[in-house]
């Protein structure tokens, strides 16, 4: 497509996009329980928590109620890194990790000891399922000279071929430390952090070809026509999204430096590159910031609005309610692999612990 068939964001498109965002958020109302079922049904997850020892545990990109939730019982809501300490941490015997299928399976490997429940196990990860098990091995095998270095969003399988597992939010630290071995790396499987993290420490590391559906769709474009809008606005970008996105961004981070940088920065107006589901706790950070969601509009884009990730979306308070009450969708994983994909995971949990 040529750059005169991209599509222009005026300020009357954004108007347009506001009201149709008005438009379905009241639909969408119609469809919801009444705040009495809500506030019952909370009530008898709570209890059932209580009884069962058991403790939320749930990602920033979560609905809030999931999130609003978890914090009224005390679980922990956070990033996959944050997630996984406090699994391991926390006293109590049943995890309920509301997330994605990895995050079920890093609280497993950590602590193989406690039952660990997800509300879904159909809710997965495009960079998960873009690195299958066997194809990564293969990869490396190839490698063998190489230091094997893996995002967090992996399966089981994965992590225990690695060498080190990392986060975003520690990423760049690792990579510095990694540089005084002097070993080259195999980064898998987000090219787009991969190449940022690349970029920042000046690394030379071969990619695996992954990436997040969600990130991958904020546009340049999309962002520079909303700035003519809100020139004032800062432009806060998560590293999966692409590295043009991070070259224009005022802060590349991890959703928790996201939200730091929110609540620091001294600008009025964010324009936010990640899952829209950060808003609630970014707008609890900031509360008298304006927060919008980049758009994912401009050359190339295959949606205009669409940074919400499918597979986060699946959890809700039914499907913590029915997990609790029959137990189903544990996370099980094979002891040998398990102790396999602990090493790696534990390096990084001792690697941020000394940091
Ligand atoms: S937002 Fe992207 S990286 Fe996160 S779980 Fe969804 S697909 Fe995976």
């Amino acid at each position: 497509m040529s750059d005169s068939n991209a599509f222009t964001m005026t300020p009357k498109d954004i108007s347009a996009r506001v009201l149709v965002q008005e438009h379905l958020a009241h639909e969408h109302l119609k469809n919801m329980p009444s705040i009495v079922d809500v506030g019952a049904q909370k009530k008898r997850i709570k209890r059932l928590l209580k009884q069962q020892n058991a403790t939320l545990v749930a990602h920033y990109y979560t609905d809030a109620s999931v999130q609003e939730l978890t914090e009224e019982t005390g679980g922990c809501i956070s990033d996959s890194l944050e997630m996984a300490r406090f699994g391991s941490q926390t006293a109590a015997s049943t995890l309920i990790v509301a997330g994605v299928h990895f995050m079920g399976e890093t609280a497993k490997i950590l602590s193989p000891e406690k039952r660990v429940l997800v509300p879904t196990l159909e809710a997965t990860c495009s960079l998960d399922i873009g690195c299958p098990a066997d194809e990564f091995t293969a990869f490396c095998d190839a490698h063998p000279d190489h230091t094997v270095v893996v995002y967090a969003n992996t399966s089981a399988a994965v992590k225990a071929r690695a060498d080190w597992v990392v986060t975003s939010g520690i990423a760049v630290k690792l990579m510095e430390h990694l540089a005084t071995e002097d070993k080259p790396i195999i980064w898998g499987p987000d090219q787009h952090l991969g190449r940022y993290i690349a970029k920042q420490t000046g690394t030379d590391m071969l990619l695996w070809p992954g990436s997040c559906i969600v990130h991958d769709e904020f546009k340049v474009l999309g962002v520079e026509q909303l700035k003519q809008v809100y020139p004032d606005a800062a432009l806060l970008v998560h590293p999966e999204s692409s590295y043009a996105m991070a070259e224009i961004a005022d802060f590349v981070g991890s959703t928790t430096q996201l939200i730091k940088a929110a609540q620091e920065m001294p600008n009025k107006e964010f324009i936010v590159a990640t899952d829209r589901g950060i808003f609630y706790k970014m707008q609890q950070a900031a509360p008298d910031k304006l927060l919008m969601e980049a758009p994912t509009a401009g050359k190339s884009a295959t949606c205009r609005s669409c940074a919400h990730c499918p597979w986060m979306a699946m959890n809700d308070l039914d499907k913590i309610e029915q997990v609790l009450l029959l137990g189903h969708n544990e996370i099980i994983i094979d002891p040998a692999l398990q102790q396999q994909a602990l090493k790696p995971l534990q390096r990084l949990m001792d690697f941020a612990a000394a940091s």
